[in-house]
């Protein structure tokens, strides 16, 4: 059963995945195919094998961009839930979960901030972000070792903000995970976020559990830092926005609209 579920929450991982990636994608293709239809109605290719060469490229991006946009269709029918959460309750709920996760070998110890605000986010892909935490440190801890999870309300002041141009200053609720395993070298901490970027083997790793938990968390309007150091340990911050209960005015109920497509 643990098993299906890490299953279904792989493949919600991959759809997620896709459509930021198709998204991402879908934007160069565009920049491409402009590139090489500006040069061809410019006529930049006089000779017959550079002109079949620009073709076979347009087509090509052509194809990539249908291809995207399938590839969109498919990640939007995973559609997030976001609503009013309290972490603190969250990480409670999970931790008999998270102990069979671990293992006997690794300790597992909660540092939860009292009054925590509360943040507005999908819970399924919360659980499945700090399971995917979880599992990084477990492989990273193969002797056994302390896995830590801490909560805060926290600022993140323009100081913060000028060092990272895509964190807008206000405040947040931080949830760490942080372990004492084997840490990571530069090179590897340099690329965690990418797409099928791994260091485990064949049928361990599938390289998805990290820019998963970056696609949620950005699309969540929060932000994402990870410290490692080599034979000490990591730790990954994930930060929510703060979710400030607005009363609802008290308007007549009127017809249920659609949710607008991307
Ligand atoms: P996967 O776990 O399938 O390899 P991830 O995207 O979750 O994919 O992680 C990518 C890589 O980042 C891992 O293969 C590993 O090298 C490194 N990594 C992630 N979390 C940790 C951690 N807690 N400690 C050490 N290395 C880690």
């Amino acid at each position: 059963a643990e098993e299906a579920l890490r299953q279904a929450q792989k493949m919600e991982a991959v759809g997620q995945l896709t459509g930021g990636v198709a998204h991402d994608f879908n934007n160069l293709l565009t920049v491409i195919i402009g590139g090489l239809e500006t040069l061809r109605r410019a006529g930049a290719a006089e000779e017959a094998r550079a002109k079949r060469a620009l073709d076979m490229a347009l087509q090509g991006a052509q194809r990539a961009a249908g291809l995207t946009s399938r590839l969109l269709a498919f990640s939007r029918r995973q559609p997030l839930e976001p609503k009013p959460l309290d972490l603190n309750i969250l990480v409670r709920d999970m931790t008999d979960l998270l102990h069979r996760t671990l293992g006997e070998q690794i300790e597992l110890e909660g540092v939860l901030a009292p009054r925590l605000w509360s943040v507005e986010a999908d819970q399924n892909q919360l659980e499945s972000a700090l399971i995917n935490l979880a599992v990084n440190a477990r492989d990273a801890m193969p002797e056994g070792g302390k896995l830590t999870i801490e909560t805060a309300n926290t600022e993140l002041s323009d100081h913060y903000a000028a060092q990272d141009a895509e964190v807008i200053p206000g405040q947040y609720v931080m949830i760490s995970v942080s372990d004492s395993g084997s840490g990571m070298s530069r090179e590897t901490l340099a690329r965690v976020f990418e797409p099928f970027f791994t260091t485990k083997e064949v049928g361990r790793g599938t390289g998805l559990g990290l820019s998963m938990v970056y696609g949620f968390v950005k699309q969540s309007g929060g932000h994402v830092t990870v410290y490692s150091e080599e034979g000490q340990g990591t730790t990954v911050k994930l930060y929510f926005p703060r979710h400030h209960a607005v009363a609802a005015p008290q308007k007549a109920a009127g017809p249920e609209t659609a949710p607008s497509g991307v």
